[in-house]
Parts: structure tokens; C-alpha cells; sequence
């Protein structure tokens, strides 16, 4: 088992290195990747620092030079390299993409995420490795081993959508940074940021699948105790289009004036959609308390019951005993 595991690692260190160079040493990475990353503005550091490479459109470049270099067929399809078809027919998993390697905590790379570079109906916009004796992805956040200094240091972790904002933020000097990689968010993925940090504010694409991704993670977040933010983008925008779009500074100072605390957050949904409805509002009453009883500790639960009275504009006594209610009925 280690020994796979090892093997394993071994060989995706190889292809790493074998689309870096691809990336910057070939005359067709240099011309359709290398350019791909000069336009969405990710300089030579960066793409360094995340090990960004190229996999040429070819049915089995890969393949071929971990043949010659001695990896066997089986490992590499262990790895999520290759592909074997029926009647033996052999090929790359990954070709004519722009390649984004997943690195463990330790920064061994477990896995790729591969982007095409023109859109493309019949193609998914990015392929990623499947699933592995050592990439498990509900367990994986992309860029953790990027960010994991940085989170300590700052003592909060933004948690993004994609692997390119958290490149472009990284980029922009804002490096505690990491995705979820299109999961939805799970329990394991937040147990890996509270390793570093106890504070999370989830930055998520401002359009309905990112509100509706990060109401979602919010329970999940609160539930393993940890301090939550949200933050809302301009309609349309994810982190990387939109510190392209204002600068570094700008982007900072966003952050630090629209971060919502989860009540906030949620209550902002509900009181936009609400209006003057009462029913609705009592609904939307009804699902903060609920994301309250996800707190763990009591005494946080209690000082929050005041906020929610403050900004629905109702008495804090109905607060605690619609909090006291749900809770019974999880009991
Ligand atoms: P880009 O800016 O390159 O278009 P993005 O990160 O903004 O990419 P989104 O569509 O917002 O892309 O998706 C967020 C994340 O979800 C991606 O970074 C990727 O990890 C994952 N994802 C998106 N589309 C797919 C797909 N077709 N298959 C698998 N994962 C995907
Ligand atoms: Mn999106
Ligand atoms: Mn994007
Ligand atoms: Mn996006």
C-alpha cells in the first residue's frame, strides 16, 4: 500500500514536470498555453508557483515519454494519466489543455485539473484526475499548500470556487487563499482549514450557482465551529475577473467593507426577496435560527439570538424561543 502510494506519486511528479516543460520548452505550449496564461495575466512567478504546465494535443505524448523513462502502462493508469479503452486501445487523459496541478498539504502533487482553452460545447470546460488511492477530492482543497503559511500568519482562510482565483488572488498578493474545485464544499475540506485558522470567509462567484453553493457550504462551516464570513461580488464576477478587473487594493478594500457575518448574509437574501411580506419573513426568521442551532458552542448561539432580532426588526424573546424549538426538534 505505501509503496503504491509512493509509486503513485511518484509518477504524477513526473507528469508535472513533463507539462511544465511542455508548458514552457515546446513550440506548441509556448504558442497556445504559455500565450493562454499571458491572457487571463498570470506572470512567470505565478505560474511557478503553481506548477502550471501544458498537455500537448496528442493521443498519447504522456504515455509515451513515461514508457520511455520506464513507468509501467498500469501505474500510469493508476495514476488517472491514461486511459485504456477496449481492444487495447491506449491514450492521454489530459491533451491540448492548460494544466493545473493538485498538491497535497505536503506539496506532492495527487492530481491535475485541466482547462480547455477555447470554449467548446461538446467539451467540458475542465477535466480533473478521478479519484485515486491518493487524490480522495472531498478531502483536497486546491492551493491549501500555497496558502497554508499565509493562513496562519493572517489567521483566516478565503475559500474560493476555482483554481483560477485562487491563482489570480495568490497573484494580486492575497496568497491565504484556496478552492473547493467544483465539489460542493464538505466537512473534511473544512477540517483541513481548521487546521490553520478558525475564520473562513467564503468568496464564492457573484451569480445565483455561487449564492446558492455558499448557503449550502454556510451550515457546514458553522457546524464545525468556526467563525464564518461571506462576501458577495458584483453580479457576474468571481474573484479572479474581478481583481483583474479593480486592481489589488481595490479588491482588499472590497473585501474589507462587503464581508457579511452569516446573519447578515442570510438575512440579506430572505429581506430582498421578502419585502413586506410577513410570512416570508418569519421564514426567513425561522432559517437564520436554524443555521444558529449548527453552532456548536451555546454561548456563541445565544449572543447571536440579538443580532437576528436587530435585523429583522422583531423582539429578541421570539428569537430564542423559535432557536430553542428547532433545537428540540433535532434532539
Ligand atoms: P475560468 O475562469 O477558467 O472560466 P472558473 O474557475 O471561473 O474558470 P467556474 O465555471 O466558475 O470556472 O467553475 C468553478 C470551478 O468549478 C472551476 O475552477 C473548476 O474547478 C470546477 N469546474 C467548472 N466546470 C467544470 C467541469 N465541467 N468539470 C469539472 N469541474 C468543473
Ligand atoms: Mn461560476
Ligand atoms: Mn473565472
Ligand atoms: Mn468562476
Amino acid at each position: 500500500r505505501q509503496n503504491e502510494r509512493e509509486s503513485l506519486l511518484i509518477v504524477l511528479n513526473f507528469a508535472k514536470t513533463f507539462f511544465q516543460e511542455t508548458l514552457l520548452k515546446s513550440d506548441e505550449g509556448r504558442g497556445i498555453g504559455l500565450s493562454y496564461f499571458r491572457e487571463r495575466g498570470f506572470s512567470n512567478p505565478t505560474i511557478e508557483a503553481f506548477d502550471l504546465g501544458y498537455s500537448f494535443d496528442q493521443w498519447d505524448a504522456l504515455m509515451q515519454e513515461g514508457t520511455r523513462k520506464g513507468y509501467s502502462r498500469e501505474l500510469l493508469e493508476k495514476a488517472g494519466l491514461i486511459i485504456s479503452k477496449e481492444a487495447g486501445k491506449v491514450f492521454d487523459r489530459f491533451r491540448g489543455r492548460v494544466m493545473f496541478p493538485i498538491h497535497n498539504v505536503s506539496g506532492r502533487v495527487i492530481a491535475f485539473g485541466a482547462r480547455i482553452l477555447k470554449t467548446d460545447k461538446n467539451q467540458p470546460k475542465y477535466l480533473n484526475s478521478p479519484e485515486t488511492t491518493v487524490y480522495h477530492k472531498s478531502q483536497v482543497l486546491y492551493g491549501i499548500y500555497q496558502a497554508k503559511q499565509t493562513i496562519r500568519q493572517e489567521d483566516i482562510c478565503y475559500l474560493t470556487e476555482g483554481y483560477t482565483d485562487v491563482i489570480s488572488l495568490h497573484q494580486a498578493g492575497i496568497k491565504n487563499v484556496v478552492a473547493s474545485s467544483g465539489t460542493s464544499l464538505t466537512t473534511e475540506q473544512i477540517r483541513l482549514i481548521a487546521r490553520f485558522t478558525p475564520n473562513v470567509t467564503i468568496l464564492y462567484d457573484g451569480d445565483a450557482a455561487g449564492i446558492k453553493a455558499a448557503l449550502r457550504g454556510l451550515d457546514m462551516v458553522l457546524e464545525e465551529g468556526l467563525n464564518l464570513k461571506l462576501l458577495l461580488l458584483p453580479d457576474g464576477e468571481d474573484p479572479d475577473s474581478y481583481v483583474h478587473k479593480v486592481g489589488a487594493e481595490a479588491f482588499k478594500t472590497y473585501v474589507k467593507q462587503h464581508s457579511q457575518d452569516f446573519i447578515d448574509f442570510k438575512a440579506g437574501q430572505w429581506l430582498a426577496e421578502a419585502g413586506d411580506n410577513p410570512l416570508k419573513r418569519a421564514e426567513g426568521i425561522s432559517d437564520v435560527c436554524a443555521s444558529i442551532t449548527k453552532i456548536p458552542d451555546p454561548l456563541k448561539r445565544q449572543t447571536l439570538s440579538q443580532r437576528v432580532a436587530q435585523v429583522f426588526h422583531v423582539n429578541e424573546q421570539s428569537v430564542i424561543s423559535e432557536i430553542n424549538r428547532l433545537l428540540r426538534k433535532q434532539q
